[in-house]
């Protein structure tokens, strides 16, 4: 056998464990049906902005090991996430936080706010058991209409009460002036962009693009004692169990002759009949003063074979499947499953960050 390790996918997921292996003194060969490394964390330079190729991502943790960690792979701006919410022609600040109800109904004190809310939480008596119920429970209806419903729809290509309540969690509700889109202690985006993280962390090892593991799965296994694969996990096992459900998104990226667009790294549009969830900004990621703008409208779609996936659908159908899937994973003595796709889960890049540490 040639190498310890075939990495499949060379995502931050695959990147991470090339890292790991190469610290552990093995040898690894990252594979990749992509042109390029670095997965849906991949920048492009365009007129000297990184643009986000796949997407907006803002590295963010609460874990100083895992911010010591990337840090010491490249170093990281102090970029603060914190996007605005376009609802009927005017905008909001978001998470949803003191500004938010000000701009909302006026309120100018946390007990003002709060009894609004407190009074419009009450429509849902006990344990919320979907997103729209767990929503207007965090912040009432009238935020849950004009700021999560269209939005979420559009993300998600279906109603809110056929969603899992955690996806909102994610967002902090805040009774402070506070426009922050994260709790945690640590946030960034790499310097000069992501693809210095990757290439960094992949650094030394062997890279195959253009390669698909699957339809050349016997002869790649022959090169490695262990896999690690990052890719679906349904196509792994040839959709033995049916095709578990992801999100994907369509990109529409436009170069403009003029300084800034919209002010600001990310805005979401939250209205159900505009097409598109956010429009981003790029050159805000790194404080850019280029003369040119970038922007990027992004729109969700459903997710067929020759498209990204980028979400799982962890909805109850879709995670009964997965776990069929996941009981043939812990059969195979050879691969090792991991990351957003190969797990089915809605994992952020710093929880990959973390578990990457732990698994060899
Ligand atoms: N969300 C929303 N309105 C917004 C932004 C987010 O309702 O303006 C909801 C939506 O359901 C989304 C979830 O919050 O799926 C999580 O958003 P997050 O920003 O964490 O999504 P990601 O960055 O992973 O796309």
């Amino acid at each position: 056998m040639k190498f310890d390790y075939l990495i499949v996918g060379a995502g931050l997921a695959g990147s991470m464990m090339a890292y790991r292996v190469k610290e552990a003194g093995k040898t690894a060969l990252v594979i990749d049906k992509r042109s390029h490394i670095g997965g849906n964390l991949y920048c492009e330079e365009i007129e000297g902005i990184q643009v986000h190729k796949y997407g907006p991502h803002i590295f963010h943790t609460s874990n100083k090991k895992v911010w010591e960690f990337v840090n010491r792979i490249v170093p990281f701006n102090y970029f603060h996430f914190s996007p605005l919410a376009m609802s009927q022609g005017r905008l909001f600040h978001l998470p949803f936080n003191m500004n938010t109800f000000y701009e909302l109904w006026g309120t100018k004190t946390p007990a003002e706010a709060k009894a609004i809310i407190n009074q419009q939480r009450q429509e849902i008596k006990g344990e919320p058991c979907n997103l729209e119920e767990q929503a207007i429970a965090l912040v009432g209806r009238d935020i849950y209409e004009r700021l999560i419903k269209g939005y979420t729809e559009k993300q998600w290509g279906r109603s809110c009460q056929e969603l899992p309540s955690f996806i909102i969690r994610r967002l902090p509700v805040r009774y402070c002036f506070d426009n922050n889109y994260y709790n945690d202690t640590y946030q960034g985006i790499p310097i000069g962009g992501y693809n210095y993280l990757i290439n960094n962390l992949v650094r030394g090892t062997e890279i195959l693009l253009n390669t698909d593991y699957i339809e050349n799965r016997v002869q790649l296994n022959t090169l490695a004692r262990r896999v690690i694969y990052t890719g679906t996990i349904d196509r792994f096992f040839d959709f033995r169990y049916g095709a578990l459900e992801y999100r994907s998104l369509r990109f529409e990226e436009e170069l403009l002759n003029q300084e800034s667009y919209q002010g600001n790294a990310v805005v979401n549009y939250t209205d159900a009949d505009i097409p598109y969830t956010r429009i981003i900004e790029h050159k805000y990621f790194e404080y850019g003063n280029q003369p040119k703008t970038i922007i990027t409208r992004e729109y969700p779609m459903v997710w067929q074979q020759g498209k990204e996936p980028y979400y799982p659908v962890n909805d109850e159908v879709n995670d009964q499947k997965y776990a069929l899937y996941r009981a043939e994973a812990e059969k195979q003595e050879k691969v090792v499953f991991f990351g957003r796709l190969a797990e089915y889960k809605y994992y952020d890049m710093h929880q990959i960050v973390e578990k990457a540490v732990e698994i060899i």
